[in-house]
């Protein structure tokens, strides 16, 4: 056999084609517990009048991999229950979550009002890009509906809302900010990143006579799905949620027009994360709640902010939206602040961070691994810091590890700090 035969040979019997073309279906009967991951650009149609009558903006057809599969129709929907809306987007990042709202809502002339709180990238892309593209930005008191309501004005489109706050975790007075939103018919959305659908309802907050079913909350919701609902601190990806069909055809117009899609591999670790979002929520919550209150009796520490610490800003307020008869404890995320007495400085600060062994140095929150990140609040807020104690922050978010070695790891690692 020479060279040349033993090549067709080798091609023979099997054709690229066949590779590539198949008849395999699952078999009937076939169940398991995980949902199937489909991945696709292209969608096969079996025949032209299907291909051009297809709709997939309500979610009934495919037609493109973009716009939508089995994979991420699931978790659409799974969302979509969680926080108790109906039409749910899918992102890249919480982030890009974030800007998909401004970007649908927002137009030249507009207004957007966000709490002195918020997450701190909201505040740059709105200062940013948003700024240059003639919409302005004002800062207001999340603690405070009646600075929100002074603050409205004629070409407010937007208010944001976030609960409990980035990094000093104030809890805003959720139901005042909402009741002033919808007295002066201004569209509401909110962070929903630290309740994860789990602490409170955000679309039921509020009784309503205007509203069909006798009760409303926010307008849309917006979930990094980043932190808990991923879990494995190993994926970006973000959700917008809203009830309002007319609110979800802008958003979903944005979604199409930019071309935002998300992998379906960590479409379904995300799927796989929501089976055990609750109890990990919950444990996590446990924990955070166990080391903050150990936190608060160190001599080193000035304050701890956590919003189910009676005393830390905004307390009632989270009481008010999670403290059910069934549930008196309430639900709070695992993630808290603490700002150390003043006689510590940067340095001090710094150090401690660096001899903490189990919480390892990086942002983020809601995974397996204890994180612990120190902020410069100097620079992150604009408005009063009356309600907060002098000295330099320190934010611990709250893993999965045991609580015991844990609290072993912030003993040790304080030793060095003065009271
Ligand atoms: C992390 C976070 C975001 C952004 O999510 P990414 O997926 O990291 O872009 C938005 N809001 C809050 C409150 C967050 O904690």
């Amino acid at each position: 056999m020479n060279p040349d035969q033993k090549g067709e040979s080798l091609s023979h019997g099997v054709s690229s084609t066949e590779l590539i073309h198949h008849d395999y279906k699952a078999p009937m009967g076939f169940e398991s517990p995980q949902t199937p991951v489909y991945k696709a650009s292209s969608v096969i149609f079996p025949s032209v009048s299907q291909m051009q009558t297809r709709n997939w903006e309500d979610r009934s057809a495919y037609t493109y991999g973009l716009h939508g599969t089995p994979t991420t129709f699931t978790l659409e929907s799974k969302l979509a229950l969680l926080e108790g809306g109906e039409q749910c987007l899918l992102l890249p990042s919480g982030l890009a979550a974030l800007a998909a709202v401004n970007a649908a809502l927002l137009s030249s002339g507009d207004e957007v009002l966000v709490p002195d709180n918020a997450y701190g990238p909201l505040l740059s892309m709105l200062l940013g890009q948003f700024k240059k593209w003639g919409i302005q930005s004002t800062r207001y008191n999340p603690l405070d509906s009646e600075d929100l309501s002074h603050k409205i004005k004629d070409n407010t489109c937007l208010v944001w809302l976030e609960a409990a706050g980035s990094v000093t975790l104030e809890f805003p007075d959720l139901l005042g900010l909402i009741r002033v939103c919808q007295d002066r018919g201004v569209t509401t959305a909110l962070d929903n990143t630290w309740g994860a659908g789990l602490s409170f309802k955000p679309f039921e907050l509020l009784h309503s006579s205007h509203s069909p079913t006798g009760i409303t909350g926010v307008d849309i919701s917006v979930h990094a799905l980043t932190k808990y609902p991923s879990g494995g601190a190993d994926l970006l990806m973000g959700s917008v949620i809203t009830r309002d069909k007319v609110l979800a055809k802008r958003l979903s117009k944005y979604h199409e027009q930019f071309g935002l899609g998300v992998g379906a591999n960590d479409v379904e670790s995300v799927l796989k994360g929501l089976q055990s979002l609750v109890l990990r929520y919950d444990a996590q919550d446990q924990a955070a709640r166990a080391l903050a209150r150990f936190l608060q009796g160190e001599p080193s520490v000035a304050q701890v902010l956590h919003p189910a610490l009676s005393g830390s800003p905004g307390h009632e307020h989270w009481r008010e939206v999670t403290c059910t008869p069934l549930r008196p404890e309430g639900r709070a995320a695992g993630i808290f602040s603490v700002i150390f007495r003043p006689s510590n400085d940067l340095e001090a600060i710094y150090a401690f961070c660096e001899r903490l062994k189990l919480f390892k140095l990086a942002y983020s929150w809601g995974g397996p691994m204890s994180l612990v990140m120190p902020y410069d609040l100097g620079s992150m807020r604009k408005g009063t810091m009356a309600h907060l104690e002098p000295g330099h922050l320190v934010r611990f978010c709250i893993g999965l590890e045991s609580v015991e070695d844990l609290q072993a790891d912030l003993a040790r690692s304080m030793s060095g700090l003065s009271a």
